[in-house]
């Protein structure tokens, strides 16, 4: 009988983006105490450097890199430095992302052409970059997107957020397909709502849209559907991104997991 799975990372190394803050920088604590090396790349670069030595302090090892996810040469820059650091990537959490919410007719075009290009241009050049060294030396890999469960549902006000999370749906799938047989495995997590920095800033920001109370935005907008009228936790996402990252093989691969409550069921 062969043994069950065992959620360690040891020997990997892993880059997570924009986790800086929020989601991403659960997963790569999650990531750091299963024993991978991970590497912190974010715009913020303060804050990447602050996180990695926290983790360094916890008895992780880490790597704070400045990445703009939008600009080609940033993401290649980064990357690179990572394996020139640790010699290659096995894991890629495509995570950094922003939200803007306001109705189509007022949404501006440059909010648009902008949170399109963080989630989707983003996913695609840290897939590109990460990809060089995954098929370089057939060892493969893991690229996990951070979606959400608009990836799957549509919300008033989110018209940019909405498409770009349905969209890496379709870079995933293309991924799971191209990369299987180089040994590169693809996935979509999709939270529900999660009570980060992105999401506290939308609470005011949609009752003011909605014109109703902020107590109304988290119970009547943000946990409606939910079967329990629970947020998701970062550790519940983080969770999530270990055990795809740990998964020994394809038999799990182009997916996507939603965790949020019930809020939405496959
Ligand atoms: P957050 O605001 O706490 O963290 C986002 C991080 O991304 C920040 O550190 C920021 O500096 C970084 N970032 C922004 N633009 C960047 C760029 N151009 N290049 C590199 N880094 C950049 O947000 P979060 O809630 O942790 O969100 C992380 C991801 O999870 C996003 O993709 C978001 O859409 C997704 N998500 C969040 C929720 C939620 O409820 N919080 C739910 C579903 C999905």
């Amino acid at each position: 009988m062969s043994e069950n799975m065992k959620l360690s990372l040891t020997g990997k190394t892993a880059i997570i983006t924009g986790s800086a803050s929020g989601i991403g920088r659960a997963i790569a604590e999650a990531y750091a105490r299963a024993g991978a090396r991970v590497a912190i790349a974010d715009l913020n670069e303060a804050g990447a450097k602050a996180t990695a030595k926290e983790i360094e302090a916890a008895g992780g090892q880490a790597m704070g890199v400045s990445m703009n996810v939008t600009d080609e040469a940033s993401v290649n820059a980064a990357t690179a430095a990572v394996i020139k650091a640790w010699g290659r990537v096995d894991i890629l959490v495509s995570n950094a992302g922003i939200q803007i919410v306001n109705p189509i007719e007022d949404f501006s075009f440059s909010d648009w052409k902008k949170l399109l290009a963080i989630h989707l241009d983003g996913a695609f050049l840290t897939t590109k970059a990460a990809l060089k060294s995954m098929y370089a030396d057939n060892k493969g890999g893991v690229v996990i997107y951070m979606g959400s469960v608009h990836s799957h549902e549509a919300s008033k006000l989110k018209s940019a957020y909405v498409t770009a999370k349905h969209g890496l749906l379709g870079l995933a799938r293309v991924l799971a397909k191209e990369g299987g047989p180089k040994g590169v495995r693809s996935h979509v997590i999709c939270p529900g709502f999660v009570r980060t920095p992105l999401v506290e800033k939308q609470i005011p920001e949609q009752a003011k849209e909605l014109n109703i109370s902020e107590d109304e935005v988290i119970r009547n907008v943000m946990l409606k559907d939910t079967v329990d009228a629970e947020f998701t936790t970062v550790e519940d996402v983080a969770n999530l991104a270990l055990f795809l990252a740990a998964f020994p093989s394809a038999a799990l691969t182009g997916q996507s997991l939603v965790v949020s409550h019930g809020w939405f069921m496959n």
